[in-house]
């Protein structure tokens, strides 16, 4: 990976913001867009290869780690990304209907951040000053956004820490996703050639 080791601050930036004002979790959307964007121009993981500010984090991170258990091949080779890609598609879902839910009236904003979709974390998230003027839903949208990136990252840290500094990266759903782009464009090509 030839990204710079000082973007892992990016990613310590984003959380921290969200402090100042949940908001600023809206940000995380270029960070999933950008990847997409990238890989349709380029064909190639330019994203991932460069500019990640999260493999950074794990990098950084994953330094510290000296006893490394080895990385289970159900990671490797098995359903984990499938497992993981599912996680991200239901969870973005979700958060679509329910950000339209509220945006109609019919359902009252989420002003909390939880895990996996199901566990509320049992504080309230502090903010440094309120947004008044904002929509319902973009505040709604903001709350799920920063918990879908929260537990994402958890979870990289978490395989940083267990595993190598980078095992997020096996079963990253940007990744998952590029691998079967990357490789309908190599059929397609060969098809041309043939
Ligand atoms: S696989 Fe995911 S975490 Fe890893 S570099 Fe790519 S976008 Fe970042």
């Amino acid at each position: 990976m030839k990204n710079h080791k000082l973007l892992f601050t990016f990613t310590i930036f984003y959380f921290l913001m969200g402090l100042i004002n949940i908001h600023f979790a809206l940000l995380g959307i270029v960070c999933m867009t950008l990847p997409i964007i990238l890989l349709f121009k380029n064909r190639k993981k330019t994203w991932c290869q460069n500019y990640c500010p999260r493999a950074s984090l794990y990098k950084t991170v994953g330094k510290y780690n000296r006893h490394s258990c080895k990385t289970p091949i159900f990671f490797i080779k098995g359903n984990m990304k499938w497992i993981i890609l599912l996680y991200f598609v239901i969870s973005l879902t979700f958060i679509s209907i329910s950000t339209l839910r509220v945006a109609l009236g019919s359902k009252p904003p989420m002003e909390f951040l939880r895990y996996f979709i199901l566990l509320p974390l049992p504080f309230h998230f502090p903010q440094a000053f309120d947004i008044t003027f904002a929509s319902s839903w973009l505040t709604h949208l903001s709350y799920r956004f920063y918990s879908m990136m929260m537990t994402t990252t958890t979870l990289g840290l978490i395989m940083a820490l267990l595993y190598k500094p980078r095992t997020w990266c096996t079963v990253c759903p940007i990744n998952t996703m590029s691998d079967v782009y990357l490789k309908t464009c190599r059929h397609e090509t060969n098809k041309i050639r043939n």
